[in-house]
């Protein structure tokens, strides 16, 4: 049998370590999961009732076009409603919208240290991906702009950028988006946005009207705590959603999905106070990181890029032994670990295990 040959030499996903995994393997009775960036609190009970009640309907096939939950979230946003595409997770979009838009030899966009599924799509599509460097751990957009050719058809803004937690600030983008070709997409994935309080903070959805060829991606696995549903959605002009459309599977989010999905997008409270606690988490753990002398990336999702002075890899091991899962195996960024922002009460334990850490393996803190 014979494989498409790009896609022979693809590595598969490696994704943090499930809870059920570390516990078996290590006997450990607590384990605290800080490595997928998941919310600690869950999702809006609303959004459970609802599931629970969607129960009643697993023998039926869900409405593939999300019809309510589109009309939902289009008033939330302020868009039309054929400027909305759902996915099994924003995951799926990034797929969809490889599938639809490259052809081998396509060549698309990226940092060089930013969520892999940009590359990893690519790749299967045979596009050939130029990572353009970081700049202090941000997105450098002139030196991105500066590998734009013919060939380009997609250039990925992680924003906030999975994994440094950087922003990309509105009039550095704006200056952007003016800049790149009109034939060029860009995908500014704002799987984090919910988060961000930095008032220099763009709102892609705003920009959508003015630069036709933008397409946002958010989900309901971050903030919205429903990572398990899979469920995420882009926005851009009714053109490319319907482009996109042509490439979805049928029934591509479920019954579920779209239940929890809808309660939780009604309870904005839960939202906020979800964003206030994440707020508070990132300045303890910061507070924390400078009294053990540890440098980090300025965060503004619900994770957290600090240098552990040591290899990454050794500090993830001697945390797992603890009972702490946290995300190592970054390639520019040896000495780092990505840290998702847990309850006061988790990010207190992540805390005491690495300082035990760092002094067992003779970092002076
Ligand atoms: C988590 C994440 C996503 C998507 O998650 P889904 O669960 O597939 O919606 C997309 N982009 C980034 C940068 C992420 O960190």
């Amino acid at each position: 049998m014979n494989p498409k040959p790009n896609i022979v030499n693809l590595p598969v996903y490696k994704p943090g370590k499930p809870i059920e995994e570390v516990k078996k393997e290590l006997g450990l009775k607590d384990v605290i999961k800080l490595a997928s960036n998941e919310n600690p609190y869950g999702s809006s009970p609303n959004a459970k009732a609802a599931i629970l009640a969607e129960l009643e309907n697993l023998y039926l096939y869900p409405d593939g076009s999300a019809a309510e939950l589109t009309s939902a979230l289009a008033n939330h946003l302020g868009v039309r409603n054929d400027s909305i595409i759902f996915g099994c997770g924003s995951d799926e979009i990034i797929a969809l919208l490889a599938r639809a838009f490259f052809l081998p030899g396509d060549e698309t966009i990226m940092a060089d240290q930013t969520f892999s599924v940009y590359k990893s799509n690519a790749d299967i599509e045979g596009a050939v991906s130029i990572e353009v460097p970081l700049a202090h751990g941000t997105h450098d957009l002139d030196a991105m702009l500066a590998r734009v050719t013919e060939r380009t058809k997609v250039i990925w803004i992680c924003n906030p950028n999975n994994p440094t937690g950087t922003i990309v600030p509105e009039e550095a983008l704006i200056t952007f988006l003016n800049a790149v070709p009109a034939g060029v997409m860009v995908v500014l994935d704002e799987a984090y946005c919910e988060y961000v309080t930095d008032l220099s903070y763009p709102n892609g959805i705003k920009l959508l009207e003015s630069y036709p060829n933008l397409v946002v991606l958010r989900t309901f696995s971050k903030i919205y705590g429903l990572a398990a549903l899979r469920i995420g959605y882009g926005v851009a002009s009714p053109q490319i959603i319907s482009l996109i459309n042509k490439v979805r599977e049928p029934f591509n989010t479920s019954r579920l999905a779209q239940a929890g999905a809808l309660a939780a997008l009604a309870d904005q409270e839960y939202v906020q106070e979800c964003r206030r606690l994440n707020s508070a988490g990132i300045l303890q753990l910061q507070a924390e990181f400078k009294r053990l002398d540890l440098a980090f990336f300025p965060a503004h999702g619900n994770f957290i890029m600090v240098d552990v002075r040591k290899p990454a890899a050794e500090i993830f091991d001697a945390l797992l032994r603890r009972g702490i899962i946290v995300r190592a195996g970054h390639k520019l960024y040896p000495t780092y670990i990505r840290v998702t922002v847990g309850s006061a009460e988790q990010n207190k334990a992540f805390i005491a295990a690495l300082e035990q850490v760092l002094q067992e393996q003779g970092v002076q803190v």
